[in-house]
């Protein structure tokens, strides 16, 4: 049958019954059958335009091309020329606005890609799944000058990971310092595991060991060491990849009182912690009969996710809902997330925004107060602005409220370290070709440069900063 005539393979999910009692992973992922057939769909274009949409470049259409031929090693090998993590990114990237976005399939002009799109991430999941099942390793030259050579990358989310990675690749010595006591930033105290289940990141992260990185825990650069004590070390270079994992408040009345979290903090039990298995973890996570989420971001569908969960497992009648205040349609979460939250039961109150907290004579929340809002002009992001609607104050029953409205730069090591130079949101800046910072031979890349962004978008910018520290330490 001709390519574009055929209809795209949908995914398998886990029934929604059994969702919301367990932490286990939603989408299946595809078999070999309907990795073949979604493949056979990709028209193999002259000018490939989706691999532009992939911020580390992935040869798509080769990697395509070799699954049509079930040449499934070959294709693992071509995604690993780009990318480490392919199982991990096939899973979290939002590949609906990159390289789905710029497939030829989806409509020209489109915010998002079209369904017709070739799912290309599913596809580099396949592969992914296939190299972690065989146990396929990727030859690597390592150049033998440059062993003597020593790096240090702060932060082991995706950027750090990435950059110690190529870096490793070449032979240079690093070392991640890690100020959490496990690895993986944000996909491991972010991202939940019904997302992305923790034996697929420690497989990925365990590369890097083979690779001989070493990963320093429970060490806070900034604190434990200075930049310059790190140089005074040895070290010839230094990647920042620090993140934004500073929550935002709401800035309401009473908002500190007891069970109001932000999702980080929440998420942090929850995925780091494993407060879910409290008494048998050791961090506890508060959980009642009226769960709020204010947010509507893939922070809070997470958080929501992750509550509604948590409801079911002790026994308490799930009833979480969203509070959000535009319209879906203003949403920055993703369609699958905000779909999935509904599935699994999540309520969504729009147009509203709250005022402030009321406590109990414990010092817990027990209501919010929230007044209506109607959409107005666009604001600077473009999306229209919520406009409160006078007198339409109203207060409603909240025995946990989660804040997820916004991330920013953690100032830990900035600091302390005044000739980092930052912008106003206390991103630190660098210089776009090199990522290189105010201060040489000192890089940095993901959250902590651009703000909250994606987890593939981090790692465009650590192999851009790779680059330039190896030409740097090549030279010498
Ligand atoms: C809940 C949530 C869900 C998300 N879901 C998705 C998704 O589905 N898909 C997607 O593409 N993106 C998603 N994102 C965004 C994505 O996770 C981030 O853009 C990405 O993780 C940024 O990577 P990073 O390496 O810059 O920072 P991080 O992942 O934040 O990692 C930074 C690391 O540095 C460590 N660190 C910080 N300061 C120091 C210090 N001074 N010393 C030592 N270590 C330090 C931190 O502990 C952390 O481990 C999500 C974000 C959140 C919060
Ligand atoms: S643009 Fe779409 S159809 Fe063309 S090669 Fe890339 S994935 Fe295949």
């Amino acid at each position: 049958m001709n390519a574009l005539k055929k209809e795209p393979v949908k995914i398998k999910e886990l029934e929604t019954k059994k969702r919301i009692g367990s932490f286990e992973e939603v989408i299946a992922g595809y078999m070999e059958e309907e990795a073949l057939e979604e493949a056979s769909r990709c028209l193999q274009c002259k000018n490939p335009v989706c691999i532009a949409g992939c911020p580390v470049e992935i040869d798509i259409k080769k990697f395509i091309y070799q699954i049509t031929q079930k040449d499934y090693k070959g294709a693992y090998s071509t995604i690993r020329e780009k990318n480490d993590f392919p199982s991990m990114c096939g899973r979290v990237c939002p590949a609906e606005y990159q390289c789905r976005k710029a497939c030829v399939l989806t409509k020209k002009g489109s915010p998002f890609a079209s369904e017709q799109a070739i799912n290309i991430h599913f596809l580099e999941r396949f592969v992914g799944d296939y190299g972690i099942k065989n146990s396929l390793e990727i030859p690597i030259k390592k150049d033998e000058r440059l062993s003597k050579t020593r790096v240090a990358v702060v932060g082991s989310g995706p950027a750090g990971l990435c950059c110690a990675g190529e870096l490793a690749r070449q032979g240079i010595k690093v070392v991640v310092f890690e100020s959490l006591h496990k690895t993986g930033g944000v996909l491991r105290y972010g991202i939940p595991p019904f997302r992305l289940p923790r034996e697929i990141l420690d497989f990925e992260i365990n590369y890097l060991k083979r690779l001989g990185v070493e990963i320093v825990p429970n060490f806070i650069v900034g604190r434990t060491r200075t930049l310059d004590e790190l140089f005074r070390e040895g070290y010839s270079c230094i990647f920042l990849g620090l993140g934004a994992g500073t929550p935002s408040f709401l800035g309401v009345n009473r908002e500190n009182l007891c069970n109001i979290y932000s999702a980080n903090e929440f998420l942090t039990r929850v995925n780091l912690m494993s407060a879910y298995e409290f008494p048998k973890a050791h961090t506890p996570v508060n959980i009642g009969n009226n769960i709020i989420v204010i947010g509507g971001g893939n922070t809070a569908m997470d958080a929501a996710r992750a509550a509604i969960r948590l409801q079911k497992m002790n026994g308490i009648a799930p009833n979480t809902t969203i509070f959000y205040r535009r319209t879906e349609v203003e949403m920055p979460a993703r369609r699958l997330e905000i779909a999935h939250a509904k599935e699994e039961g999540v309520k969504f109150q729009f147009l509203v925004q709250p005022k402030g907290f009321t406590g109990n004579e414990s010092g817990f929340v027990s209501k919010i107060e929230c007044i209506k809002c109607q959409l107005g002009e666009p604001d600077a992001s473009g999306r229209r602005r919520p406009v409160p609607i006078e007198g339409s104050n109203f207060e409603t029953p909240c025995d946990v409220a989660i804040i997820a409205v916004g991330l920013q730069a953690n100032q830990v090591l900035t600091s302390v370290t005044p000739q980092l130079k930052t912008d106003k949101y206390k991103d630190v800046v660098v210089a776009p070709d090199t990522m290189e910072t105010s201060i040489e031979k000192v890089f940095a890349g993901g959250d902590i440069v651009g703000g909250e962004g994606t987890v593939i978008e981090a790692m465009g910018m650590a192999k851009k900063a790779s680059r330039a520290i190896l030409g740097l330490l090549s030279k010498k």
